[in-house]
């Protein structure tokens, strides 16, 4: 029997490994006229490791020490940055709780890091500007600058561990850009005439090298999930209709406001697979690009 094209091409992309929720999300596709892409989990592979532990002077923590206590707090994160510093840890072979549990009081702020209680002490671990420092000398918060901005300077995340407010050590964190980043963005810009951007929560050098490697030149970077979402409006507002790519959690409001939300990979937090429209069950961006021309073509054969 032969199917609908709208039917058909959902089927199509399904056996692809993109899930197209609907024919009104898949005609929506057709009419993109800008592809945003969040950066990691996106177009990083979204498995980073941490590369280094920079442990700040004047302190009795060992490397250790600082590893436990980040990746007990990060335990139950589902940040692909959490993640690296727990599995950090546990190769280092240090005992942690198993993978299910929780550190008590354990809050995950998206765009910014998480906080819990670890062995009474209140833990924050992530970006310096966007966690709550308090009661840390000047000259540590100083120190902590200056690390930062070494890591930052080759392109790499930072990520500050506090302890009760203050900053005790600095993560470098490193993501690998996905070999098929570059191909695939040249698509999207092929098919919707109109080059993509990156929209990000990450800093803006670490941004800038993704975006070197794949070949974006409209990076917006340091973007909390409102920003993003703002980001996504503003572009509405001047009649771009974008497709929204993301993986995270502080990607849900920005593909809630976008024309269409695809949310990479279904392993992906449930939010995000929840708030997407398109889901890509195979973990490659050329299905971003394979999507768009499978809608356009499904749109033809209707007209
Ligand atoms: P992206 O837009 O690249 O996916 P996010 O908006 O999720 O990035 O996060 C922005 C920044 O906030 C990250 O680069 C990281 O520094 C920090 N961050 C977010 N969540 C965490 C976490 N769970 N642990 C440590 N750092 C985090
Ligand atoms: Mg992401």
């Amino acid at each position: 029997a032969t199917m609908p094209p709208m039917l058909a091409a959902i089927s199509n992309a399904g056996r692809h490994g993109v899930l197209v929720k609907s024919a009104v999300v898949l005609e929506r596709l057709a009419d993109t006229s800008v592809v945003a892409l969040d950066k990691t989990g996106t177009l990083t592979e979204g498995r980073p490791s941490v590369t280094r532990v920079h442990t700040l002077s004047g302190l009795d923590h060992t490397e250790s020490d600082i590893l436990r206590l980040a990746a007990t707090a990060e335990l139950g994160s589902e940040h692909p940055v959490g993640a690296a510093i727990v599995a950090a840890a546990r190769d280092a072979g240090l005992d942690l709780p198993p993978e299910a549990a929780v550190a008590p009081g354990f809050t995950a702020m998206p765009g910014r890091g998480v906080v819990a209680t670890v062995d009474g002490r209140s833990v924050q671990v992530g970006d310096l500007d966007r966690l709550l420092p308090g009661g840390a000398q000047p000259a540590r918060l100083e120190e902590a600058r200056r690390v930062i901005d070494g890591v930052q300077s080759h392109g790499h995340t930072a990520v500050t561990v506090l302890d009760n407010g203050a900053p005790i050590a600095v993560l470098q964190v490193e993501d690998t850009v996905r070999a098929t980043a570059a191909a695939a963005v040249r698509r999207c810009a092929e098919l919707t005439a109109t080059a993509p951007l990156l929209l990000t929560g990450d800093q803006p050098r670490a941004a800038g090298r993704v975006a070197a490697e794949t070949g974006i030149s409209d990076v917006r970077a340091g973007l909390l999930p409102e920003g993003k979402a703002d980001a996504v409006a503003a572009l509405e507002e001047h009649g771009q209709r974008v497709a929204l790519v993301g993986d995270g959690i502080n990607d849900a409001p920005a593909m809630a406001t976008a024309h269409t939300g695809i949310a990479m990979g279904a392993a992906g937090a449930g939010v995000t697979v929840q708030a997407a429209d398109v889901v890509v069950v195979r973990d490659d961006l050329n299905a971003i690009p394979a999507v768009l021309a499978l809608a356009r073509r499904a749109r033809r054969l209707v007209i």
